[in-house]
């Protein structure tokens, strides 16, 4: 987790870290520091950790959103991005952070995974790691780095499951990465901007626009597809990163293309 905490300064070691690199580090509930890193933190969440939360939780995506986020636009992109609300109280506290741990420890967010560890790139790729790179967030009253356990990096991500997370959420950074090859002054309209953070992060809503308007018309999406979105979350999470990215960056060849006649249907009446 990153401290924002002035008082707690967090200290980026301005080392770049490969899959192999090897660190010291453990964590464990007899730490003196245990659930010191879970205040004054700034956690930006993932399309995925949304769906593993709200189901932890067990709430709807728009309830999550309105009861523990709140958006940003995300630097250098324009582009909607969702942080964890913390409690108001004196320490900034995550809002799941109790005396005896994280209570949704299974379904902790993407970044709480990767603590000590930061990511250098959104664009990472299992096994094309050439863009990929980590760093430590040194905070001073972390006491992990004291203990003996040798990691790599790869192992790391592997006992953490930050290797899935990252699976699952790579076309959402792929949009993010994209975006951020545009000249800033290439805006994104509003209408443009709620159909992304739909997709990426109101999970449920999205499903109820794939399945509850025309969009089946207007798309030409294969039935497997469609049965695949229709009962699996993160199939539809994964659908709806590679059709923002259909809508908003393939020019030429279309993964999903629009149907003909329904276009002409649309013209005519307007819509
Ligand atoms: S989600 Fe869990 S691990 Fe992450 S900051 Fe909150 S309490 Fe700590
Ligand atoms: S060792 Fe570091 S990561 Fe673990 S509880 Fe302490 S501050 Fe948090």
């Amino acid at each position: 987790m990153n401290s924002n905490d002035a008082q707690n300064k967090a200290q980026i070691t301005p080392v770049k870290f490969g899959l192999d690199n090897t660190f010291k580090f453990e964590c464990h509930k007899n730490i003196s520091c245990f659930t010191k890193c879970c205040r004054g933190i700034d956690i930006m969440l993932t399309p995925y950790d949304i769906v593993l939360l709200k189901n932890k939780l067990g709430l709807s995506s728009e309830e999550f959103l309105a009861i523990y986020t709140e958006p940003k636009l995300l630097e250098k992109t324009d582009l909607p991005v969702v942080t964890l609300k913390l409690l108001d109280d004196d320490i900034r506290s995550c809002p799941f952070v109790k005396d005896e741990g994280c209570i949704v420890y299974d379904s902790r967010p993407t970044t709480c995974r990767y603590y000590p560890l930061g990511v250098g790139t959104l664009s990472h790729k299992e096994g094309t790691d050439e863009d990929a790179f980590y760093f430590f967030v040194h905070e001073p009253h972390c006491k992990g780095f004291e203990e003996q356990k040798e990691w790599t990096v790869r192992e790391w991500r592997k006992d953490q499951g930050v290797d899935i997370h990252d699976e699952i959420n790579e076309g959402w950074a792929d949009l993010l990465v994209l975006k951020r090859s545009f000249p800033q002054n290439v805006m994104l309209t509003d209408k443009a901007k709620q159909m992304l953070f739909m997709a990426c992060y109101n999970i449920d809503k999205f499903r109820e626009f794939v399945f509850g308007s025309s969009f089946l018309k207007l798309y030409a999406i294969d039935p497997d597809t469609v049965e695949a979105i229709r009962s699996d979350e993160v199939a539809l999470l994964e659908f709806g990163f590679s059709w923002l990215k259909d809508v908003f960056f393939n020019k030429e060849e279309k993964v999903y293309p629009m149907n003909g006649q329904e276009v002409e249907k649309r013209k005519k009446t307007g819509e």
